[in-house]
């Protein structure tokens, strides 16, 4: 776990033949309320619980897991990390709230064929992805976390209740798998993705001063070029009408 501003903590992906989702850990260490941001693949979730016990934080003082989105890649080990921290609530937006309960796993899966290639491949059963979750988010909200004041930001287009979280104070931005390093986008053709969607909140995205990216997979920028997620949209722009 790599600190990476005051309260922030990255816990990087270990990528599989499937990604596995980075975790940040925001909050300060000794204000006793700390967050998760997004779990990870299936398996994935152990070694996330040994890097934040090694670094010497409490398990105790996270009280919630707040989920970007619920594709696999990001919810796979949520069931491991909720074994490991069994008090800390689940926040995740409306859109992939509900169907997370109902036991909707569409988007979970994001399509049909990846469905069943990874039931087989990592033996798990329809109904797995089925959670309670205690607060659904809306987008607008201003969470004040372990003394830090974060913004939801509602970011639909790559999956429907995709969030983003934005720190104004220090500019820092977790996108979740909207806009990643190197121009990358989020894909927008799994199971309740939009194209257009898609572009009206990278253009949401472009109107923030970013310092630093902290995205979903690949690599982290701690020193955002001014006008870059504004680039990059521009740049897919014609791929997503
Ligand atoms: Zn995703
Ligand atoms: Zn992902």
């Amino acid at each position: 776990m790599k600190q990476i501003a005051e309260g922030i903590f990255f816990i990087p992906g270990q990528d599989e033949m499937i990604p596995d989702s980075h975790a940040y850990l925001i909050g300060n260490p000794d204000s006793d309320d700390m967050s998760l941001i997004d779990a990870g693949l299936m398996g994935k979730g152990r070694y996330k619980i040994e890097s934040i016990r090694e670094s010497g934080v409490s398990l105790s003082n996270i009280k919630r897991i707040i989920m970007t989105h619920t594709h696999l890649d990001h919810i796979g080990c949520l069931g491991e990390l909720r074994e490991a921290i069994p008090h800390a609530a689940l926040w995740i937006h409306e859109n992939e709230a509900d169907p997370l309960e109902n036991g909707d796993e569409k988007i979970a899966y994001g399509m049909d064929m990846f469905e069943s290639m990874c039931q087989a491949q990592y033996n798990i059963k329809p109904g797995d992805f089925c959670f309670p979750v205690d607060r659904k988010l809306t987008g607008g909200e201003t969470l004040e976390i372990g003394g830090i004041t974060w913004e939801v930001l509602h970011i639909p287009g790559h999956s429907p209740g995709s969030i983003a979280l934005y720190h104004p104070q220090n500019k820092i931005l977790i996108p979740g798998d909207t806009v990643y390093a190197d121009h990358a986008i989020g894909r927008f053709d799994l199971h309740g993705a939009s194209g257009p969607q898609l572009r009206n909140s990278l253009t949401m995205l472009a109107d923030l001063e970013v310092n630093i990216l902290l995205p979903g997979h690949n690599r982290i920028m701690e020193s955002v070029p001014a006008g870059y997620i504004r680039q990059t949209a521009e740049q897919w722009g014609p791929y997503l009408s």
